[in-house]
């Protein structure tokens, strides 16, 4: 399964926050051997993430979306999508009765802006939010799916595991295994260690596609990864074994 990530937030097109959120779900979503090749950023505008949605869904067959399910006028990425994949609206009684809950502790009514939270797709799966207001959801539709999870990433993390557990595992048959073999610079030998070189002295095993060799130039040094894919870590290890062993020797 192919997914790909949409972040939504113009506070991060403004570079006022870190897309940290994209970084984690990347990260696991290589763990579990799902491909992801493209990664979006788009602020809180409703046509803009339509148009961000067409492109993702004409590509992948699951899109994450992280941002925009907050009780504030511009958290409109539940509402966009329910529009998008034609659902009917409902009130979720578990995220009704926990943002009841929570208005009860502090004395005060639950307001409209409270309560839209707990409005999701008929018929989607509701991921409870127990680390704040805003469920996430994951709705299915002819093969496609959409994951939507909260901003925080206090509260997006563990959601995003559940969603893992619940769903994304599921769906893959692979595992990605990687090993690092760092060059490190000798600045006081005067031994600078370039990309390029060491990208050289690897020669084909650069070319291979599974396991893949690849090179990045770090402030220190240079990193060179091997990644293999298999149905299960050990066959990725035995994969990874040989090519590993012919990059230390190259
Ligand atoms: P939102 O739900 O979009 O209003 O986001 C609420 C808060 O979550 C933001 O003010 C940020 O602090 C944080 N946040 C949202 N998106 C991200 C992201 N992609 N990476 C890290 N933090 C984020
Ligand atoms: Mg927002």
């Amino acid at each position: 399964m192919v997914v790909e990530i949409i972040s939504v937030g113009t506070e991060l097109l403004m570079g006022s926050i870190l897309n940290t959120n994209a970084q984690h779900i990347a990260k696991k979503l290589a763990h579990m051997g799902l491909d992801s090749y493209y990664q979006t950023v788009v602020g809180d505008n409703p046509e803009r993430l339509r148009a961000a949605l067409d492109v993702a869904f004409s590509r992948a067959d699951c899109v994450v979306t992280t941002g925009g399910l907050g009780p504030t006028k511009d958290d409109l990425t539940k509402e966009m999508l329910i529009s998008y994949f034609g659902c009917t609206p409902t009130e979720d009684p578990e995220a009704l009765r926990r943002l009841e809950e929570r208005a009860a502790r502090r004395g005060t009514p639950l307001s409209t802006s409270m309560r839209k939270q707990a409005t999701v797709p008929s018929g989607a799966i509701v991921l409870q939010n127990d680390n704040g207001t805003a469920p996430g959801v994951i709705i299915e539709r002819d093969g496609c799916a959409c994951i939507m999870l909260p901003g925080p990433p206090k509260e997006m993390i563990p959601m995003f595991d559940e969603a893992c557990n619940v769903f994304l595992r599921a769906k893959s048959n692979k595992v990605f295994v990687s090993m690092n073999l760092k060059l490190y610079t000798m600045a006081e030998k005067g031994l600078p260690v370039g990309e390029s070189p060491v990208a050289d002295r690897l020669g084909s095993l650069v070319d291979g596609e599974n396991p893949t060799v690849a090179t990045y130039a770090k402030e220190d040094g240079v990193l060179v990864r091997v990644t293999a894919a298999a149905p299960a870590p050990a066959e990725a290890r035995s994969l990874l074994a040989p090519v590993v062993a012919a990059a230390k020797d190259a």
